[in-house]
């Protein structure tokens, strides 16, 4: 068992307190046959195991951590650079905004489609779909019945057996839908006829991001294909299927990495709502066989970051204070008490607060993190182009009144200009002393 080989490696670096070269060699060796055993190209593996020993020998551990969370946090951070971070949204940003779906026959992306269509509705769009999949038997039919279910849209001909002229004919039938989701087949009598098609679909669609799907179980062959794909049009974001099972997904690993595409959500089953946002840790702590990856590398970071992200703080000092701060700032007033209680904690700001600030109300951090969720990472970071048409769809998408909507704009706006007042004051005296 590798996972229990590799805590064994990490355990035995736990009680030293200074880096040994032959201890990072053996460490470094188990995540190379983690990473390999995960099918992660060989070439990957090599490359990455490089640059982690160089770092692991050469960096000094930060005060407190202990080389072991040191080594482990280097090995997390080379492997996140691979995958990238937190995964971006779909951002749709004009009108309609069409997306592209490729990948091979059985990786799942008709079945994608229809998770993403439900993730999208639920942020209030209404992804409208063209089938132009010639080649699967009935592929008309699994697309009619999954949008049937969700009440979406549906172009498609089973007599057609042009995938372009289906496309084209899509394209005009959806002309002012907000957003148009394109299936196409995996399969031809050759595979070169197959890339030729998908080179002409995108064409014609000219997509403003291109999906390709990766099935997470079928190892190697995975960068293989990714690269055949890219050939033919410009990925824009990878989606992995089927990591419900024991696939480690190291294969998709190797495709990202060759293609520099981000990963954006994962498939998990075969039912609709097996479909989450990608997350970095987790996948690479599954590709490791290390559970305990998360706990140590939390450990590490709050050492380093001495407690308070100063970051978010310059930022709010600054002025410049997101929905998306104001989020994460719920987050913190859940695990930390009411509001009030804390900023009573700083010196003179209990005071600047504006009344209604103090009187948030668990139901309504509920209510209004509900609403944040139907907003897209944009209109988190840009709360400004928050108008009367996303107010609308935001509503929507939370099952919500517009009221609503317009309530969290009014809290936001309110205790923005609290915070900007805040922020013009000088940060000497005691407050500067204690963000410092
Ligand atoms: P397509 O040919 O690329 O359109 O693939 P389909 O969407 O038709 O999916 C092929 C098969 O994979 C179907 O049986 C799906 O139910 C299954 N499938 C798709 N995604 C997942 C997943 O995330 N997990 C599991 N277990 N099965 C999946
Ligand atoms: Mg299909």
């Amino acid at each position: 068992n590798l996972g229990k080989n590799l805590t064994n490696t990490m355990k035995k670096l736990a009680g030293m307190s200074i880096i040994d070269k032959e201890v990072v060699k053996e460490v470094i060796k188990d995540i190379q046959r983690a990473l390999i055993q995960s099918d992660v190209n060989i070439k990957l593996v090599l490359n990455l195991s490089k640059t982690i020993e160089d770092r692991a020998l050469n960096e000094e551990p930060p005060k407190g951590v202990t080389p072991k969370e040191h080594v482990i946090k280097i090995v997390y951070e080379e492997l996140v650079n691979l995958v990238g971070e937190k995964a971006q949204e779909v951002e749709i940003d004009k009108k309609p905004y069409k997306i592209l779906f490729v990948g091979l026959q059985g990786s799942g992306k008709t079945t994608t489609i229809g998770k993403i269509s439900r993730y999208l509705q639920k942020k209030g769009f209404n992804p409208a779909i063209i089938c132009t999949d010639t080649w699967r038997p009935a592929a008309y039919e699994q697309l009619r019945q999954l949008t049937e279910n969700m009440n979406l849209p549906l172009y498609g001909d089973p007599e057609n057996k042009d995938a372009l002229d289906l496309a084209k004919k899509g394209l005009n039938e959806f002309k002012k839908q907000d957003l148009i989701i394109v299936d196409t087949a995996g399969r031809h009598k050759e595979e070169k006829d197959l890339l030729d098609e998908m080179e002409e679909i995108s064409a014609i669609v000219k997509p403003d991001e291109v999906i390709l799907v990766i099935d997470g179980t079928i190892g190697q062959q995975a960068r293989e294909q990714a690269l055949a794909f890219s050939k033919t049009t410009k990925i824009g974001s990878i989606i992995i299927t089927k990591l419900d099972g024991s696939a480690k997904g190291g294969g998709a690993l190797s495709a990202v990495a060759e293609i520099g595409a981000p990963i954006k959500f994962i498939g998990t089953g075969e039912r609709v709502d097996d479909f989450e946002a990608f997350d970095p840790e987790r996948f690479i702590s599954r590709l490791l066989g290390m559970g305990d990856i998360r706990s140590l590398i939390e450990k590490a970071e709050e050492i380093a970051k001495d407690d308070i992200d100063m970051d978010s703080v310059d930022a709010m000092m600054s002025g410049k204070f997101t929905l998306k701060d104001m989020y994460s700032q719920f987050e913190m007033m859940n695990k930390m008490g009411p509001m009030k209680q804390v900023m009573n904690m700083i010196p003179g700001m209990g005071s600047k607060l504006p009344k209604n600030a103090s009187q948030m109300t668990e139901e309504k951090l509920g209510k209004y993190k509900i609403l944040m969720d139907s907003m897209t990472e944009y209109e988190l970071e840009h709360p400004e182009v928050i108008k009367q048409s996303r107010v609308k769809r935001i509503a929507r998408g939370s099952g919500m009144r517009n009221e609503d909507v317009k309530e969290l704009m009014k809290y936001y706006n309110v205790t923005k200009k609290a915070i900007k007042g805040f922020g013009k004051r000088k940060m000497g005296g005691p407050m500067g002393q204690m963000m410092r």
